[in-house]
């Protein structure tokens, strides 16, 4: 039988909640349990996907096609169980799906409300994410409630959660509370007032925390915890300190030590005893250890909020530990960059990264920052957005295309080398179709898709014959344009096997050491073990470039 670990938060956003819930699914699973993990958003939205990363960070794509919180990206991470479009829901999509029930006649003329038909299509949601009747069914689900306690958006979600432990039992569920201690330096002391009000609001609506998770920038001393113990009616061994660190690889070991995974496995009456964490001890070590560093130019509009680009900055560090060096990444803002100052922007960067983007904003600074790369033979990797504007540079100033464009930035260009597809197979083998007309939410090209590589490229050194990576785009580089390009000396190394869309284009390793864009984000399958041959392959690219400008 599947059993539940409800997370929540309280006192502010932004304590690491996500990170919590997968180190806690981390250690889980080291004891043997199979593990998922379930994000329940409460916004209206119906997915993040039309939402601006300056809002929401960077939004997470599952081989599914699911348009996600990033925090499924910790939890694919942190854990072996892939996530799925079941693993994340918001309100706007429970509202949708209890609409639609309601529109088809499905409540047989009863009044529709929060209490019970919400919280019971929440609860229904919940037994999906955790595969309930299926032969995915895992033995522990954690289930991540954003947002914080008091919030009016999250009340139908805590009511739903505490039904659903009512009804399942004793020892079927467990309640894990989040909250956060402020040092106040004028007093020399942690304050624990905020915590006993936040768990004090949780008990009004019925949910008795097991443990609780304090954060802080310290150690919770002994007597503070006791005194959390007494107010909040949580057994002392359940409060558990959170405190800062420098690596999110120390957080399962932190919570194992101080006994939160035995105390949850006591609960739910799970009888695994726990094995190594060595595996995330070697992270640490890892992290710890570099033999070297490189320094990344990460060329984008959305740099200010570093949780835009989450899992492309998660798998340049996963791929600087596959090559032993810290991997220091330096966000610049594409609309600073011409291509008459490139060079100075650019010069002292050991590798360029383009990632993924949308609208016109900064474009010709990502353009000259692919053109700057390509005539100065640094390392190039163009990621969605970052390959479309490789593909419009090298149109422009090899195959002599003057104003070549998307028509997403120029709707009439002359030479439109990247444009909208109007008919393509998703993830789930469905054909789909659009116009210029098409809603904005959910009509990208979404989810993992194959293709072939073609030999002796550098793309199939690092992927071999397949390449399958997970897409979220609307535009393509336009087929009618792929033989000009080729005859100008572009490779393209990749193409879909029904609708022959460009995946991956690239530089022949004749003319500069390695320039590639790829149209899908392979950053979204990195993980801290094993990196991805992608970025492990950039990596070294810009540890090789470092050794020949140092011998330059
Ligand atoms: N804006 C481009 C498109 O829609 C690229 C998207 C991306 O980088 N994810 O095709």
């Amino acid at each position: 039988m599947t059993k539940f670990v409800f997370v929540t938060g309280g006192v502010v956003s932004s304590l690491g909640k996500g990170i919590a819930s997968a180190s806690l699914a981390a250690i889980l699973e080291s004891r043997g349990l199979k593990v998922t993990l379930i994000k329940l958003d409460p916004y209206i939205n119906v997915d993040p996907g039309t939402m601006s990363p300056f809002q929401h960070g960077e939004v997470f794509v599952t081989d599914d096609g699911a348009e996600t919180d990033l925090d499924l990206g910790h939890y694919e991470r942190f854990i072996e169980t892939r996530m799925k479009k079941t693993n994340n829901f918001t309100t706007g999509k429970i509202y949708q799906s209890v609409l639609e029930k309601e529109r088809r006649g499905d409540y047989l003329g009863k009044t529709v409300q929060v209490i019970p038909h919400v919280t019971n299509e929440i609860q229904e949601f919940i037994q999906r994410g955790a595969g309930i009747g299926t032969p995915d069914a895992v033995d522990v689900a954690i289930v991540e409630i954003g947002g914080t306690v008091g919030d009016i958006e999250s009340l139908p979600f805590l009511e739903a959660v505490r039904q659903m432990s009512l009804r399942m039992g004793p020892n079927n569920a467990a309640f894990v509370h989040l909250t956060y201690l402020p040092w106040i330096a004028a007093a020399g002391e942690l304050k624990t007032k905020p915590t006993q009000h936040t768990v004090q609001k949780l008990r009004e609506i019925g949910i008795q925390a097991d443990a609780l998770l304090c954060r802080a920038d310290r150690r919770i001393p002994e007597e503070e915890r006791a005194k959390i113990s007494l107010f909040t009616n949580v057994p002392e061994w359940g409060v558990i300190s959170m405190w800062d660190v420098d690596t999110i690889y120390k957080v399962p070991r932190m919570l194992h030590e101080q006994g939160l995974d035995g105390l949850i496995c006591d609960k739910l009456r799970l009888n695994t005893p726990p094995t190594s964490l060595k595996r995330w001890d070697d992270l640490v070590y890892e992290t710890e250890h570099p033999q070297g560093e490189v320094t990344i130019a990460m060329v984008g509009k959305y740099v200010d909020l570093s949780d835009s680009y989450k899992s492309v900055n998660e798998a340049l560090r996963h791929a600087g530990m596959k090559n032993h060096v810290r991997v220091k990444i330096e966000h610049l803002d594409s609309e600073t960059i011409e291509s008459a100052d490139a060079a100075q922007k650019l010069a002292k960067y050991d590798a360029i990264l383009v990632p993924g983007g949308f609208g016109v904003r900064g474009v010709e600074g990502k353009i000259a920052t692919a053109q700057y790369a390509r005539e100065h033979k640094v390392p190039y990797l163009g990621i969605c957005l970052g390959m479309q504007v490789a593909t419009i540079e090298y149109a422009r100033h090899v195959a002599g295309l003057a104003h070549a464009n998307s028509t997403e930035f120029d709707p009439a260009t002359p030479h439109p080398v990247i444009a909208l597809i109007t008919e393509w197979k998703d993830a789930d083998g469905t054909i789909k179709k659009r116009d210029e007309n098409s809603d904005l939410g959910g009509t990208m090209r979404l989810g993992a898709q194959s293709s072939d590589v073609a030999p002796t490229t550098l793309a199939h050194s690092i992927y071999g014959d397949v390449v399958t990576e997970r897409h979220r785009h609307r535009y393509e580089a336009n087929v009618n344009y792929l033989d000009q390009l080729r005859k100008a000396g572009l490779v393209i190394s990749a193409l879909t096997q029904r609708e022959h869309l460009t995946e991956i284009v690239e530089l022949p390793q004749s003319v500069h050491p390695w320039f590639i864009g790829v149209q899908f984000h392979p950053e979204f399958k990195s993980t801290p073990w094993n990196g991805h041959p992608l970025f492990n392959a950039f990596i070294k690219a810009a540890v090789e470039h470092q050794k020949q400008t140092a011998k330059a």
